[in-house]
């Protein structure tokens, strides 16, 4: 059984809101085993939003819409689903009833236009709505399940969760969908594309997405099956596939991202670290101190942005930064190894590098970076040449600098 989505309003196709209510019914379908395929943003639209009931009936089993239940000419809903299935509505004097009370209940008497939220698709169950005027509704229709929930997400999400939730649970065989994340670093996309495609083609249970972003790739692995354990073990088995491939390029199967993952190691081994950051002006820093308890294991850090503070701060000698230049191989060791010092640390991390878009020479072009790790026994030293945009070449930057210190870590751990 899949599932499509359809969020309602105008306002939902301009800049200033957005379609929240969908993601929250997809995290809920997706806990019970039911996979969301499509969601649709329609403006309030006579035409436009039939044609979608209309379409979503023909390719999905259950339909979910959200929003335009309300009692404004606007409010077209109900009418269009009407249409869509090709049914008529009956005023439910019952519903009235409760919409007028709701008024009478604050001392006022219902204004006419909320008539039409008494208005029920024929064979419809209503779902009430304690919260609001604008009842759910419910139809099964040729096999398929249209559900009409109310927009405003404090009505639409107790709805959800309380009546319809228990009811789909109800209608198919029980099952889960299980996810897990495996983060990568250090490959590109196509790079990891490579190595793990022949194994996850494989498999059309767990379905695999990969996702790209700076430094970051992200295996995507959702396992569907009629029990919890079940759908785990299919998962293991193709992460530990996946895992035997792409090695400790994986610095986590559990979502967890880059910095956590670096501060649970440095937590663990009861070690410390502290930074000196040039061209990253203190990103690497705001990324370690990001995660919760950081403290335990990050000392500080020097954003030591001029030659100045380069040399005051941190003891670079001037002959270095003048034969060499700032952006080097011999700056990057002395920032890390000086704060390592400074600090009294058990590592010591520096980064200088070309951010741009300016300031770059012929020998040394926007997106060189040098990333220093000193550690107890030795000092690293990365050169990299990032594209792209300054943000993206910073972090970049630091994304490679916790991976330098991760790989670090865990092969003293062995
Ligand atoms: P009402 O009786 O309040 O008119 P309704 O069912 O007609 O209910 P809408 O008028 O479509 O709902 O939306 C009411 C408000 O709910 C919107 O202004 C918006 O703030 C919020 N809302 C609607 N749809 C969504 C959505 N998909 N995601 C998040 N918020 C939404
Ligand atoms: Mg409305």
């Amino acid at each position: 059984m899949v599932a499509e989505i359809i969020a309602i309003g105008s306002e939902l196709l301009t800049p200033h809101r957005t379609d929240t209510n969908s993601l929250f019914i997809t995290d809920h379908l997706n806990r019970i085993g039911i996979e969301v395929v499509l969601r649709t943003i329609v403006g309030d639209d006579r035409e436009r939003l039939t044609q979608a009931l209309a379409l979503a009936l023909q390719r999905s089993d259950i339909i979910i819409t959200s929003g335009g239940l309300g009692p404004t000419e606007d409010d077209l809903t109900r009418e269009c689903a009407a249409a869509a299935l090709g049914k008529t509505m009956y005023r439910d004097s019952s519903l009235l009833n409760e919409i007028e009370e709701r008024f009478r209940s604050r001392g006022l008497t219902m204004p006419s236009v909320n008539l039409r939220q008494s208005m029920v698709i024929e064979g419809a169950q209503v779902l009430r709505n304690p919260r609001g005027t604008a009842p759910g509704q419910w139809i099964n229709h040729d096999g398929k399940m249209l559900i009409l929930l109310p927009g405003p997400p404090r009505e639409l999400q107790p709805m959800f969760e309380e009546i319809c939730i228990p009811l789909l649970q109800r209608t198919g065989p029980p099952s889960v969908l299980l996810a897990r994340s495996l983060r990568i670093t250090g490959l590109t996309e196509s790079a990891v594309e490579e190595l793990a495609a022949p194994i996850y083609t494989q498999y059309n249970n767990p379905v695999t997405t990969i996702l790209a972003s700076p430094g970051d790739v992200q295996l995507h692995l959702r396992a569907k099956a009629s029990q919890y354990s079940e759908a785990k073990s299919l998962l293991d088995e193709l992460s530990c596939q996946l895992e035997a491939k792409l090695r400790n390029y994986i610095y986590s199967t559990n979502g967890d991202c880059l910095e956590k993952v670096v501060g649970n190691l440095l937590h663990q081994q009861g070690q410390t670290l502290a930074v000196a950051e040039s061209c990253t002006g203190g990103l690497l820093a705001e990324r370690i101190t990001d995660v919760p308890g950081s403290s335990d294991y990050f000392l500080g850090g020097f954003v030591c942005y001029s030659d100045s503070w380069k040399l005051n701060f941190l003891d670079v000698p001037a002959d270095v930064l003048e034969k060499h230049g700032a952006v080097s191989e011999p700056v990057a060791r002395l920032l890390a190894e000086g704060v390592r010092k400074k600090a009294g640390s058990t590592y010591g991390i520096g980064i200088t590098g070309i951010a741009g878009p300016s300031g770059s020479t012929p020998s040394k072009p926007v997106g060189l970076v040098y990333l220093a790790l000193a550690a107890p026994k030795e000092t690293q030293v990365l050169q990299r040449l990032y594209p792209g945009e300054r943000e993206i070449i910073r972090w970049q930057s630091t994304q490679a600098a916790l991976d330098m210190l991760r790989r670090m870590i865990v092969s003293t751990m062995k």
